[in-house]
Order: structure tokens, then sequence, then C-alpha cells
């Protein structure tokens, strides 16, 4: 019967057009054929030091624009990208183009670039292999590489898939790699559960970060902050928009941020403009 519902009919109709234009795409751009018009791109967004502004690492963001030309957010065509098994050949494209693009700016500048990796990429028995034989081929350190995961992956897998995951990642760290927990605060797991798991960072999401600079907020936060250190891992503030957010995060010695206030995402020769205009020393 939901099938003849004319909202749902057409959700279901924009939602496989979106899926065969994805398709189109991963087999245009992924395979190295020429887009005519469209398809994807990775853009960088700077994680600056907190008191010194300088950019210490960039994420790299995936983009998307449909042969007429419409930007569709990662919100949207990730899950897609992901329901439809595109992910794995489009994940691995955007880790090449990350190391590939990083390279020269880890070499230059020493920053490092991370990735966001999907459930379903972790969850491949050979994700390991892929991620080691991807820096092999673009030469990035693995101290360089950052990948991101979201609670959630870890959350809804069985224990079984949350050990194999465990022990990949567990493999990736032992080649300097750092593993961070992206949207932290969004999901139920707690720290003493995140524990558990072999991560290095700590993203503190947007929702949280926008709060920080109320007072009742700020020690919640700062509980946050400190527990993240005592388990040794690095936090970083996501989505930090005003300058009352990043006094406040100063304050908390919350070592890196994330946000519009310092950067939004941009292709690869603005990154490289930015960080060589940068190029004065540290205050
Ligand atoms: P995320 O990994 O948490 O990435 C941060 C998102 O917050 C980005 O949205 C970024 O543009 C946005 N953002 C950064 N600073 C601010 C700010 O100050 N204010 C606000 N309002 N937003 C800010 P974007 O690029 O639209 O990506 C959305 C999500 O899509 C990402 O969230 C990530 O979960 C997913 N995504 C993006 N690229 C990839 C990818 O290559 N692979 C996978 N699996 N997921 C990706
Ligand atoms: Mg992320
Ligand atoms: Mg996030
Ligand atoms: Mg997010």
């Amino acid at each position: 019967a939901e099938r003849y519902d004319p909202k749902l009919r057409a959700a279901h109709l924009a939602h496989a057009a979106l899926a065969d234009q994805l398709r189109a795409a991963v087999d245009g751009t992924v395979a190295g054929t020429v887009a005519g018009t469209g398809g994807f791109a990775v853009h960088y967004q700077p994680v600056v030091d907190i008191h010194t502004g300088r950019v210490a690492a960039v994420e790299a963001l995936l983009r998307f624009t449909t042969p007429d030309g419409t930007a569709v957010s990662p919100a949207r065509f990730v899950p897609v990208a992901e329901e439809t098994g595109l992910i794995g050949r489009l994940g691995a494209w955007v880790l090449e183009r990350a190391c590939t693009d990083a390279r020269a700016w880890h070499a230059t500048h020493g920053i490092s670039v991370t990735v966001n990796v999907s459930g379903r990429q972790l969850r491949a028995p050979s994700f390991a292999d892929d991620v080691l034989a991807t820096l092999k081929r673009t030469g990035l350190p693995g101290a360089a590489l950052v990948l991101e995961i979201t609670e959630t992956v870890l959350v809804t897998a069985t224990v079984e898939e949350t050990e194999a995951v465990s022990r990949r990642l567990a493999r990736l760290r032992a080649h300097g790699i750092r593993i961070a927990i992206d949207d932290f605060g969004t999901g139920y797991s707690s720290l003493a559960y995140l524990r558990t798991l072999p991560i290095d960072v700590l993203k503190i999401d947007r929702a949280f970060v926008s709060r920080v600079a109320d007072r009742q907020e700020k020690a919640l936060f700062r509980a946050v902050v400190e527990l993240a250190r005592s388990l040794y891992l690095q936090p970083v503030a996501e989505g930090v928009e005003t300058d009352e957010q990043a006094a406040a995060l100063r304050e908390l010695d919350c070592g890196y941020a994330q946000g519009f206030l310092f950067a939004r995402p941009m292709p690869a020769p603005a990154l490289q403009t930015l960080l060589t205009t940068q190029l004065t020393p540290a205050p």
C-alpha cells in the first residue's frame, strides 16, 4: 500500500535516481574515464591548533555534483553509496586522492590528512591491506594519516564484527596510522566503552561544541576533554563557528579545532595557497 503513497513514491524515485547518478559517476570518475560533467571531488577543511591558529591537519570531505551541476550533500549521498555498495570503490578513490594530495603537504608543512571511513568499508576483510597498499603507492607515511570512524559503526556491529574491526584498526595503528572517533557526543557510547577500542583522537561533535560558550555546558565539555586526555585521546572540536566558542576551547585547552570560523572545506589548490601563505613562523 505504501508504494502508492505519492510522497513515498517520489522519495523512492529520487533515491533511485541518485543511486543511478552515483553509479554512473563512480564508473566515470573513479574508473578514470574523463567525466564530461559532474562527478566527484575531494575538498579539504583545515584542523587548526587552537592556540596558534596554524593548520595541523586537513579533513578530506567528498563532494558530488550531478550532471546538471547540482551539488548534493554527502549527508544525503553517502548513505545511498553505502546501501548500494558503491562506497567500496568510492571510499578507495577518496583515500587514494587524499593520500596523493597530502603527500607534499606533509613533506613541506608537516600536516596530516584525515579521511572518513564508512562501516561497510571497515567490515571488508581486505580493508587494512587496501589502506597499507594505498600508502605504499602514494608514498604518504602512516603517521600522516588519520582514519575517522563514527561510534555508531562500532555500536551497531555484532561482537564478532567489532572484534574483527578492532583487529584491523590495531594492525593499521602498528603502521603509525591514527584512528579518530567522529561526531562524539551524538551517539550512545560512553568513553569507558570507547577506551576498549584502538583509537587515538576524539572528534567532539558540533552539536556539543555549539554550546561550549555557555556556563553550564562548559563544565560538561571540560569533563569530556579531561576524560579524553586521561584516556590518552587527543580531543578535537568540530564545527567551531564563533569567537566565543574558540575562546572557550582555548581556555579548556582543547588542543585542536575545525570549523567555519577558521576555514571552510576547499579544493586542493586553495588549500595549497593557504598553507603557503601561512609559512611565516608561528607566534
Ligand atoms: P563529518 O565527517 O563530521 O564532517 C564534518 C562536516 O561538518 C562537513 O560536512 C563539514 O563541511 C561540516 N562543517 C565543518 N565546520 C563546520 C561549521 O563550522 N559549521 C557547520 N554547520 N558545519 C561545519 P560535509 O562535508 O557536508 O560532510 C558531512 C558528512 O558526510 C561528514 O561529516 C561525513 O560523515 C560524511 N562524509 C563526507 N565525506 C565523506 C567520505 O569521503 N566518506 C565517508 N564515508 N563519509 C563522508
Ligand atoms: Mg569526519
Ligand atoms: Mg564529524
Ligand atoms: Mg558528521
